[in-house]
């Protein structure tokens, strides 16, 4: 018996439902990061090829560190790349990955690949999957079992077909105590399960990842599958659901289905979901059930404040439509959790000034991780931000490293300003200040900027702390070097 199958045995994976080919073939499923929930976008693939007899190991590089005994029997390694960090930390790892799978064919799947598929190929890796990725990684799987050369990609490269889903097997990632939990404003804390009961998105924001893959489209998750992915997870200790779909009511009858029968079943499991400003409004009508079914809060993707550069990004809400949204949520008594793209190459520092006036005024400083209030809009290869008319001449050639075109803003003030602010809320995050204390310490040094004396802030005007997880969420913020080096 070699060390590869004495692995194999070890992990007592891929037992059952084996198929025709009795030769043993080993698949490494590897996350590099997902906001410190356990992923779905390994946990789906990993049952679809287990059920096909293949041996699968998950590693997730967010918990778990890439060790040669998991990886030197692997003859096909697919990671995931559903974020711009996790590519970031996916092109570093490439290297050792290939030095300790020598004879694994290497495939990079999951929202980021497809934009990333030069510099990915150039990379050594053969097979780039995007959309609906499950056929295409067993497809691939099997071609490669069968001995079939890999050198050209015959599976598409994006698959937006509807797909038969199964339940997810979440059997070979770490425990679901080890990922991030929900934070109450009590101080207490509850165990968190992650589901993706839909993927995609029917809209077409022009900064959106999701967009360029999915094209407007979306795909639902069946109900059964969605059900019995909340019982195994609930089995496992958790005590609030995250619905990771990017937009929770792109399908309002899918959505309220799941609520109602995951309440009527676990009547004390609480949950959050991210919900646009745009459908907020539309379906407020559904909001008081939504509270009724245990959502503690939702996330809203507001990105600013300013109507222009709102327009910009084809967001189809306004400033306005923002504070309606939250007036709903709060009368429905939900929780919002507003996410920001606060520094694009429109933003002013008055403007940017203006944005945290805002937060004050709506009593939403607590309800905001400081990250938020750092980001800088990543221009990714294949943005649709590229259809902007005059966008392009903004920003510099494509960077391989960054992943992204680079730009700077036409006042450097702006650049400094959001450096400083990056450096000054990470640094505040390591040392557990509390969001307000950060907060105060970004307003200071955004009216330095200004050349303008700070107005002093009160507790009162901070708002009331809400839920919310114990990894804040983001779609699109560099890695830090620990991030790039913890493989
Ligand atoms: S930002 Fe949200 S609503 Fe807009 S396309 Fe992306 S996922 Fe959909």
């Amino acid at each position: 018996m070699d060390s590869r199958s004495d692995c194999c045995l070890q992990d007592g994976a891929g037992q059952e439902g084996r198929g025709a080919d009795a030769a043993r073939f080993e698949v490494v499923l590897i996350n590099p990061y997902e906001l410190g929930r356990q992923p779905f976008a390994l946990a789906e693939p990993a049952a679809w090829l287990k059920q096909d007899g293949f041996d699968v190991r998950c590693l997730d590089l967010s918990l778990q560190q890439l060790e040669a005994q998991a990886l030197a029997g692997a003859q096909l390694v697919a990671i995931y790349v559903g974020m711009h960090t996790a590519t970031r930390i996916a092109v570093e790892a490439l290297p050792r990955i290939r030095a300790l799978a020598p004879r694994a064919e290497l495939c990079v799947y999951g929202l980021y690949a497809p934009m990333n598929q030069e510099m990915l190929r150039s990379l050594g890796v053969k097979t780039i999957l995007g959309g609906e990725c499950e056929p295409g990684l067993l497809r691939l799987a099997q071609r490669l079992r069968a001995g079939e050369s890999c050198e050209t990609q015959s599976e598409p490269v994006g698959h937006l077909a509807k797909i038969d889903f199964l339940t997810p097997d979440r059997s070979g990632l770490p425990a679901l105590a080890r990922y991030a939990h929900l934070l109450l404003p009590d101080g207490g804390k509850k165990r968190l399960g992650f589901i993706e009961a839909s993927r995609g998105c029917k809209h077409l924001c022009r900064h959106c990842p999701v967009v360029p893959v999915y094209q407007g489209k979306f795909r639902v998750v069946p109900l059964a599958v969605v059900m019995a992915d909340i019982a195994q997870q609930v089995e496992a200790g958790a005590a609030h659901i995250s619905f990771g779909d990017p937009d929770f009511f792109n399908g309002t009858t899918h959505a309220m289905k799941v609520l109602a029968t995951m309440h009527a079943k676990y009547p004390d499991l609480s949950f959050d979901a991210t919900i646009k400003i745009q459908h907020l409004i539309a379906h407020a009508d559904l909001l008081p059930a939504l509270k009724a079914a245990g959502c503690l809060f939702i996330t809203a993707a507001v990105e600013s404040v300013d109507d222009q550069v709102l327009q910009y990004l084809a967001k189809n809400h306004t400033r306005a439509d923002f504070e309606r949204a939250l007036q709903l949520c709060c009368d429905a008594g939900i929780g919002m959790a507003p996410t920001f793209v606060p520094f694009t190459p429109w933003t002013s520092l008055e403007g940017y000034v203006e944005l945290l006036r805002s937060l004050l005024r709506l009593k939403l400083v607590q309800a905001v991780p400081p990250i938020q209030l750092c980001i800088r809009l990543l221009v990714p290869a294949g943005s649709w931000l590229l259809q902007l008319p005059g966008f392009r001449e903004r920003l510099a050639p494509f960077d391989a490293k960054l992943l992204g075109y680079p730009w700077r803003h036409a006042d450097a003030r702006v650049d400094v300003l959001q450096q400083a602010l990056q450096a000054l809320a990470a640094q505040g995050e390591q040392a557990g200040l509390a969001r307000s204390e950060i907060f105060t310490q970004i307003w200071q040094r955004a009216h330095a900027a200004l050349g303008l004396a700070p107005p002093p802030l009160a507790p009162a005007d901070f708002g009331e702390p809400i839920a919310h997880l114990s990894e804040p969420w983001y779609c699109c913020a560099e890695p830090t070097e620990q991030q790039l080096q913890s493989f």
